[in-house]
């Protein structure tokens, strides 16, 4: 059976990984920026043994009917979902063009190029200057990109006009969060050490939402206020110091 060709793009849906050099098929296979990845049949060239000899399975153009090749895409993204999509980084609408095989979830093409892409909020990287070096590789296909975040379209680029500022916006205020939320959380957990200044290392033994309840060496327990500790990234380790303006800020219990 003759596979149709169409001359011009069907716009369908798939999902890319993505790493510092751009778009790979799921099979890992490279998307190269400003060229549409045509398909080859890679069972094709499987040597299989005829007889004593050995014979290259015939070469086709591919897709074919009776054949798994061609570059994947599904019609919707209903399709796209029940696929799991969401696990990949991006996912997005992609032309696609000659030969075309439709199959039970969508297509196999002949030709194919991503027509926009969408990066899903949640498996971004949090600072600004990562996600930057990242989308860089992604520009270089010249689609426009957004963020897809809860269901909600924020354009973070676009091939006539570059940078959107809305897409920076959120990626901004997204770190901004992720920072505030990293430094609330930033308090010592139980078995955590603390050293305390003048005083020797303790462990934390509790944690309430005043005090840590820590045990030193010596076995005396010391009551220190949340807000006294904190994190000393040159030391690596927590650190108390009876300063700051507190009075009396450790309590020893004998
Ligand atoms: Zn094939």
């Amino acid at each position: 059976m003759k596979v149709p060709d169409y001359f011009f793009p069907l716009v369908a849906y798939r999902a890319w990984q993505w790493d510092a050099h751009g778009l790979r098929s799921l099979n890992g296979e490279q998307w190269v920026a400003g060229r549409p990845l045509a398909a080859a049949c890679r069972a094709s060239n499987v040597a299989r043994p005829v007889g004593r000899v050995r014979a290259v399975h015939g070469a086709h153009g591919a897709p074919q009917m009776d054949c798994t090749c061609g570059v994947y895409a599904a019609k919707n993204l209903d399709h796209l979902r029940q696929s799991g999509y969401d696990k990949y980084g991006v996912y997005g609408e992609v032309y696609l063009w000659g030969s075309l095989v439709e199959c039970a979830f969508g297509w196999r093409a002949q030709f194919a190029y991503p027509k926009a892409l969408y990066l899903l909020s949640d498996t971004l990287p949090v600072t600004l200057a990562e996600i930057r070096s990242r989308v860089q590789a992604l520009i270089s296909y010249r689609k426009d990109i957004f963020i897809s975040h809860h269901g909600v379209r924020i354009a973070l680029w676009r091939e006539n006009s570059g940078f959107e500022s809305a897409g920076l916006d959120f990626l901004m205020s997204r770190g901004q969060h992720w920072y505030d939320r990293r430094t609330r959380e930033k308090t010592p957990h139980r078995g955590d050490r603390i050293a305390i200044l003048g005083s020797g290392i303790a462990v934390v033994a509790d944690v309430d939402s005043e005090q840590l309840h820590t045990l030193l060496e010596n076995h005396s327990v010391v009551r220190i206020g949340r807000r006294m500790v904190v994190w000393n990234e040159q030391n690596l380790r927590w650190e108390a110091s009876p300063r700051a303006g507190f009075k009396n800020p450790l309590k020893r219990e004998e």
